[in-house]
């Protein structure tokens, strides 16, 4: 699992005190699906006709593992996307961009509804390392805003595009790099069951994933990855649900 923290500027009090209020109703709220849980396992299985034959597909195993779409949201793919999320009980971290945040404001609003968390990366796609201080900031801060006209909550993690961070970049917020431990390369392939066969054969507990919500090859892919990592025992959980274990 790769979380670097980065500090970017003004870690005073507030930006202190609003971090650990963050973590702290994370934490309450795993609290609370932990006391739910039968009745979601119940409701698991019956909506889902998927599991292994014999046994409880759905067994406590304690393997976590972060689905993560980057390059979102998209005007054709995302939506089904978190229709099959939803019809499998699956929560997953969306790294957006702002141009497109921009352009498909309802799309974050339905992922923010969800449950699902939601992450920056970019304004628009770019490598921040090749740009100035002022521009790099620029891209992480004008899409933190962006999100937050939406969904009311300023996004804690970013992933920069190419996982690409800039050294030294200090800009005025704090913000957690999240990068990835399986890389399918999705959007290079249309053959979305050779895409889920890489993922399930280097995928490890605490793994996240990196995939994008840009091709319907991409979905399907994914919700294949979702099969059959539960047959294997995986849950599905946020970055942010992997970062307080
Ligand atoms: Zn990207």
């Amino acid at each position: 699992m790769k979380f670097t923290w980065k500090k970017m500027l003004m870690v005073d009090g507030i930006f202190a005190y609003m971090l650990f209020a963050v973590f702290l109703s994370s934490v309450l709220q795993g609290q609370r699906r932990a006391d739910s849980v039968p009745a979601d396992a119940d409701s698991r299985k019956e909506a889902g006709s998927e599991g292994a034959q014999d046994g409880d597909p759905y067994r406590e195993t304690g393997k976590k593992v972060a689905l993560t779409f980057d390059d979102g949201p998209n005007p054709y793919y995302t939506e089904p996307l978190l229709a099959g999320l939803a019809e499998r009980g699956v929560k997953a971290t969306f790294f957006l961009l702002g141009k497109e945040v921009e352009k498909h404001p309802e799309i974050v609003e339905e992922i923010h509804r969800q449950g699902h968390v939601i992450g920056n990366h970019s304004y628009q796609h770019e490598q921040l390392s090749k740009l100035s201080d002022q521009a790099a900031c620029a891209q992480v801060e004008r899409t933190n805003k962006l999100i937050y006209d939406i969904t009311g909550e300023y996004p804690l993690y970013l992933r920069p595009p190419y996982g690409d961070w800039k050294d030294g970049l200090d800009c005025e917020t704090v913000m957690i790099e999240v990068l990835w431990d399986v890389d399918p390369r999705d959007w290079a392939a249309n053959d979305a069951g050779a895409v889920a066969a890489r993922v399930v054969k280097k995928v490890q507990e605490g793994d996240i994933i990196l995939m994008h919500d840009a091709s319907d090859s991409s979905v399907r892919a994914a919700l294949m990855v979702v099969y059959r990592l539960k047959e294997e025992g995986y849950e599905f959980v946020t970055v942010e649900e992997l970062l307080l274990e």
